[in-house]
């Protein structure tokens, strides 16, 4: 029987999650169909009921349910928690169990892209659930500090102090969002992750948030990854190009929780390529 996967989200148009997935079965001839369901907010816990008694093979949660959903489920994985954030759901003997991908998205990514991660320095700007992500797969990948900036330094300090028993030997640290206090961290800097929304859409906040960047105080070997895909080349990734740093962009954090979250549904071995195709087109 044709089995059902999907994504619950509001609004959920815009995702690229079904595109992806439905190109990895066909290419691996999994008879399976992936769905975007819009999923009002009131309406969530009815609808993870309905995983149950629909038979939905597996989910991938989007905003703005990510949070939400983890009391709903039987179960969520240590680094879920501790990130406050699900975006797939698997079935495992009878229970629904919520993941974090997006923390090994990035990490894989990265690695993709040549970066060697244990022993980073690793300076992370922005405090919402991206930065989280973030801050948890650098930390399990192996880095050794990671410093984390936030325009709301309070939001930083938060995070911060929430995320230091799950980043285990990687200490974490408050950077205060201060021309100077961000230079001179910046100069001590393997990768920079921009983890905010500021770039999106290359709206006015992005100017602002790259001008507020001290980009000319990273070492010459310095990667900077711009979470944000939309645009490919953001303006921080423009800047840092232009001061001859190596970039990344965010679609291969798109790409690799998506393999992570197909690996785990089927067992199978994401056929990356495809999927990789498919979110360009
Ligand atoms: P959140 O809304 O949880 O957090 C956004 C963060 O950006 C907050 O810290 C916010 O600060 C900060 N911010 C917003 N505007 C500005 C600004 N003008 N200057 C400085 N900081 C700003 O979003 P997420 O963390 O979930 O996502 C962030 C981005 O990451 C999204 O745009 C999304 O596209 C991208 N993303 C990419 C993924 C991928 O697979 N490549 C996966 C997940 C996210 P404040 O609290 O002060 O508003």
């Amino acid at each position: 029987m044709t089995q059902v996967y999907g994504i619950f989200g509001y609004p959920v148009g815009h995702s690229r999650s079904p595109a992806m997935h439905t190109r990895a079965f066909a290419a691996l001839r999994i008879d399976a169909v992936y769905v975007p369901f819009a999923v009002a907010p009131e309406r969530l816990e009815p609808a993870v009921k309905a995983i149950e008694a629909l038979d939905l093979s597996g989910l991938n949660i989007t905003l703005p349910h990510k949070t939400n959903v983890i009391p709903l489920l039987h179960r969520v994985e240590p680094d879920a928690l501790a990130i406050g954030a699900v975006n797939t759901v698997y079935r495992e003997a009878g229970q629904l169990v919520g993941m974090n991908t997006d923390a090994p998205g990035l990490t894989r990514s990265l690695l993709e892209a040549g970066l060697s991660l244990r022993g980073l320095r690793v300076t992370v700007v922005g405090a919402g659930g991206a930065a989280r992500a973030s801050v948890v797969g650098l930390a399990r990948a192996g880095a050794t500090s990671i410093h984390v900036a936030a325009r709301r330094e309070s939001s930083a300090a938060s995070l911060v102090s929430q995320l230091t028993a799950a980043a285990g030997a990687a200490s974490l640290h408050t950077l205060p969002w201060r021309p100077d206090a961000l230079a001179a961290t910046f100069a001590s800097t393997d990768l920079l992750v921009q983890a905010t929304s500021a770039t999106l859409d290359d709206a006015p906040a992005a100017a602002e948030l790259t001008a507020a960047l001290p980009l000319s105080s990273l070492p010459k070997h310095a990667a900077v990854v711009d979470l944000v895909y939309r645009p490919l080349e953001t303006r921080v990734l423009a800047a840092a190009k232009q001061l001859r740093l190596q970039t990344i962009d965010g679609l291969g954090m798109l790409l690799h929780q998506g393999a992570i979250a197909f690996e785990k549904w089927t067992g199978r071995e994401a056929p990356i390529d495809v999927m990789r195709a498919a979110l360009r087109d």
